[in-house]
């Protein structure tokens, strides 16, 4: 049991994260395993807890995106596969081979490093990029991607176990965008098969992100990496998801004063705000120090009592205030919710997101490391 001060806090829930991998696993066949994606420490979820309980569910693939997280997640996952998803610097091959981490490889060029650097046997899958326009090996022609990828499988040193791809656009429902991603699926498949047709093949296959998950499930993907729908948020906020999930991570903090100011009193840096008549105002000991977007300066609602309560003013490095006029005999100490249930009302990451122009990742990734996570 983590012991901390209460003051600001985020409750993770792995019998919520349970259920959602459930859920998600009822829309893949066996021929798809899932990776849990859990860079960022598991988006801000904290990886080593997540991928605990994701063990116990049977999970025993993890994504992340460098080399650092990869080591983390090594240390408490002996036994599971390890992809890392973005670049790792040649330098490390020899790391990767001795953790036994299974690299993304970018290129030819990249490969051939990596197999000169690596005095062993490293695992790797080939990005192929098919319209992300980020990493991968480019694509042009199903025979000009199919020719790089053979020479890579080719070279020593490096064991190919998959090739695979990443949507740009899994997550819109606009046509011209629905059709994009079935060019990318259409892409890395034909590339699959014509690697087949030269007598490579691979164990992997792969394309399906939670969006692609979710929307566009495709059994040819032999794994889905899902990363935000095991947190519980979406893809897209706007769009309708087949499966109903739950958000597993809370965001709380407790009320350090409460008092009454007058018509006429400002609050806060900037005096963005002035009360307009005698209000209730709470302080509370949380702010963007801890991720909790100085964006949301009189915007953003905590629930405070089962009741919403709009922050006035703006939101401090450590503290911030809420309007609770409506709540009588508010004490110190008592809860505030800025991300989760409280009684009848919700507030989710994409809730919080919506309110300044950004997606429900960025909050949850968002939420620093002064935070502590409350597991249970
Ligand atoms: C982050 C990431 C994922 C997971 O994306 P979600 O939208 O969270 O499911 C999958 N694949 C790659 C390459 C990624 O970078």
């Amino acid at each position: 049991m983590l012991i901390f001060h209460k003051r600001a806090w985020a409750e993770v829930d792995t019998g919520k994260l349970k259920r959602n991998i459930e859920k998600i696993s009822s829309c893949v066949t066996d021929k798809t395993e899932l990776i849990a994606v859990v860079k960022a420490d598991a988006y801000g979820h904290g990886a080593r807890e997540v991928c605990k309980c994701l063990t116990d569910c049977g999970v025993n693939f993890f994504a992340v995106s460098n080399l650092d997280e990869a080591k983390s997640v090594r240390s408490y996952c002996p036994e599971s596969d390890i992809l890392i998803l973005g670049y790792s610097s040649t330098d490390y091959a020899k790391v990767l081979v001795r953790d036994n981490i299974i690299q993304g490889v970018v290129s030819l060029e990249n490969a051939q490093i990596l197999s000169e650097k690596a005095e062993g046997v490293l695992r790797c899958h080939i990005k192929l990029d098919t319209g992300m326009g980020r990493i991968g090996v480019k694509h042009n022609s199903i025979m000009d991607s199919a020719d790089e990828i053979e020479a890579i499988t080719k070279l020593p040193n490096l064991s190919v176990e998959g090739i695979y791809t990443h949507f740009a656009v899994a997550d819109s429902e606009n046509p011209e965008d629905v059709e994009y991603t079935k060019t990318q699926r259409d892409t890395i498949v034909a590339v699959y098969d014509e690697l087949v047709n030269r007598g490579i093949k691979l164990k992997h296959l792969h394309f399906l992100n939670s969006a692609g998950t979710m929307y566009h499930y495709d059994e040819r993907s032999t794994l889905a990496r899902v990363g935000i729908i095991m947190y519980g948020l979406h893809p897209n906020s706007e769009m309708k998801m087949p499966i109903e999930i739950e958000p597993i991570m809370e965001l709380k903090a407790i009320i350090s004063q409460v008092k009454t100011i007058e018509k006429g009193d400002f609050v806060s840096y900037g005096r963005t705000f002035k009360a307009d008549k005698s209000i209730t105002l709470a302080t509370v000991p949380i702010g963007y120090a801890d991720g909790y977007s100085r964006f949301l300066s009189s915007k953003g609602e905590a629930l405070v009592r089962g009741t919403r309560c709009k922050i006035v003013g703006r939101v401090c490095m450590d503290q911030l205030m809420l309007d609770v006029s409506h709540i009588p005999d508010l004490k110190v100490d008592e809860i505030v919710t800025l991300i989760g249930r409280d009684g009848d009302e919700v507030i989710t990451a994409d809730d919080v997101a919506s309110l300044y122009g950004t997606i429900g990742y960025e909050v949850v990734c968002g939420i620093s490391k002064r935070v502590p996570r409350i597991v249970k």
